[in-house]
């Protein structure tokens, strides 16, 4: 599989004295690929996430997104990179309060510039259709449930178009039914084609995975290769999940 992502020996702690918060870590993501990361909480899960995906600088080691050196571009590509290279999801959807819904959604492409106003608005607008928040788009993000601004955060991360999603516990703040529901999203972004790289402590969430690692104190101490979506139940890959995470003691 071509990788999309790879990470060679990264190293990252937040001062000289500290311990490492990652710790010599090496991973390669593939193109396609759907991963899933889940440990005790001050592990380093979101930690990687940031050094992934060039949010954050590592000390040591080296990160390279579709074969390019993240240390070797400069502001200017690293944030063109971020812009339209990545997506990212977080448990609390960072909409701006003075927008409504619709202009939230449009955001990302309205920065980046190059296409007419009505465009961007018209596949704002499709995709809300598809995670099905159509006829929200005048409401305030404080008119609408947890679940469908989770949902618009989506809309707005999918708006350039990025070959790869990152989650941070996307789910984490949101009741059974509607984690279900939102997770029925990621999977159908995965089918499209897309990379899917999300943190979750939960192992419903994780079982939608191709691939499951777990963090202890920095570094990837187990990993679970779940069978395709056809093989195996829903049920067969959480008790997976759940007997690594017992393994591990999260
Ligand atoms: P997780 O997401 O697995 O819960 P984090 O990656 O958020 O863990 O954090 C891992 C460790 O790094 C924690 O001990 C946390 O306190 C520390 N840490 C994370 N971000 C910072 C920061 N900006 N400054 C100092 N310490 C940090
Ligand atoms: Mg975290």
């Amino acid at each position: 599989m071509e990788n999309l992502i790879k990470a060679e020996n990264i190293v990252k702690s937040f001062g000289k004295k500290e311990r490492n918060v990652i710790d010599d870590l090496t991973l390669d993501i593939g193109k396609g690929e759907f991963i899933a990361v889940m440990g005790p909480s001050g592990s380093g899960k979101s930690t990687l996430l940031y050094a992934l995906s060039g949010m954050d600088p590592v000390q040591k080691g080296r990160v390279s997104f579709m074969g390019k050196d993240l240390s070797l571009l400069s502001e200017k590509e690293k944030a063109e990179m971020l812009r339209t290279g990545m997506g990212f999801v977080f448990q609390q959807p960072t909409l701006l309060k003075n927008l409504n819904i619709l202009d939230n959604i449009m955001l990302p492409a309205c920065r980046r510039g190059g296409e007419k106003r009505e465009i961007i608005a018209q596949r704002a607008r499709a995709y809300m259709e598809k995670t099905g928040i159509g006829g929200l788009e005048d409401r305030e993000i404080t008119q609408v449930s947890g679940g469908q601004l989770q949902r618009a955060g989506l809309c707005r991360a999918l708006m350039n178009n990025p070959p790869i999603l990152f989650g941070d516990e996307p789910t984490g703040a949101l009741n059974s039914r509607t984690v279900e529901e939102v997770m029925d999203l990621f999977s159908l972004i995965h089918a499209e084609g897309r990379t899917v790289f999300l943190v979750t402590h939960d192992a419903r969430v994780a079982a939608r995975a191709e691939r499951v690692l777990f963090m202890a104190d920095g570094k990837i101490v187990e990993e679970t290769a779940l069978p395709a979506m056809g093989g195996g139940t829903r049920e067969d890959r959480v008790g997976l999940i759940r007997k690594k995470m017992e393994k591990i003691g999260i």
